[in-house]
């Protein structure tokens, strides 16, 4: 039987009961045995939406359900203690995120494991580590300590890669002073002993007007590359709520 690690967390009326409460319904499951649980972390909320601060907890199960079969029972449960859905990064009952599903990866339109921001946001971490501190993410073959050893760093080191020079003078004019701690730096321009103490590369795509070489993502360490290739416009803010999330 697989082990998998679920993800919870809470921002609205008791949240610490939502946490038990969503634990105890993954318990009662006739396929789930409940493993390790950790401790619940206050974390601060991410996003302009987000409201209060939010309790965030991690849990190992055993279970030999399909991982589409487990995202029905997680999304039952939100559904069951009064998750609405209305904002991205909105107030929240409970959420459940499979984190990891054994050492599996899985690719659906409704479905990704690892979970795709598992391994930047403190407040996965946090948890997490109590008690998957070994496990391995499979896809970017780092162990769960070493993630959130990379995410504590101070000052967070991010990097971009690819784009061109004027969108990475843009962001890197705008994020830095947004936040204590953070250092931002050009990916092609850095001497590679600097390479290797990354917390993140983020890499903002091909582009005719690249300032040197281009990196492709292929060439990126696979454990800390994040493609904003996609995210267009939006991409300063979608890289603000990474950092937050990542600095917590
Ligand atoms: P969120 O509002 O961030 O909890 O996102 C919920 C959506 O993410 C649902 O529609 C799920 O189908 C989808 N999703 C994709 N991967 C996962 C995952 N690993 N765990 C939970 N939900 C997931």
């Amino acid at each position: 039987m697989p082990d998998c690690f679920i993800a919870l967390g809470s921002n609205l009326d008791d949240p610490g009961k939502h946490l038990n409460e969503a634990a105890h319904r993954l318990s009662r499951h006739p396929a789930i045995t409940l493993g390790k649980s950790s401790s619940q972390f206050l974390t601060a909320p991410v996003g302009s939406s987000a409201g209060n601060p939010f309790l965030n907890a991690a849990v190992q199960i055993h279970t030999d359900l399909e991982p589409l079969a487990l995202l029905e029972v997680t999304q039952e449960i939100e559904s069951d203690l009064g998750r609405t859905r209305k904002q991205h990064w909105g107030p929240r009952t409970i959420d459940l995120d499979i984190i990891f599903y054994g050492d599996q990866t899985v690719d659906h339109p409704r479905l990704q494991i690892p979970h795709e921001a598992c391994w930047y946001r403190r407040f996965v971490l946090d948890p997490l580590v109590e008690i998957a501190s070994d496990v391995i993410h499979p896809s970017r073959h780092c162990t769960v300590e070493e993630m959130h050893c990379r995410i504590r760093q101070i000052p967070l080191l991010v990097a971009l890669a690819g784009g061109n020079a004027s969108t990475q003078r843009n962001i890197i004019n705008a994020l830095p002073s947004s936040f204590n701690g953070l250092e931002m730096k050009q990916w092609e321009t850095m001497p590679d002993e600097l390479k290797s103490e990354q917390s993140i590369v983020a890499w903002l795509g091909r582009s005719p007007e690249a300032i040197t070489a281009e990196s492709r993502i292929e060439d990126l360490p696979r454990s800390i590359r994040l493609d904003v290739s996609q995210v267009g416009d939006d991409v300063v803010s979608f890289l603000h709520d990474v950092i937050h999330s990542a600095i917590g």
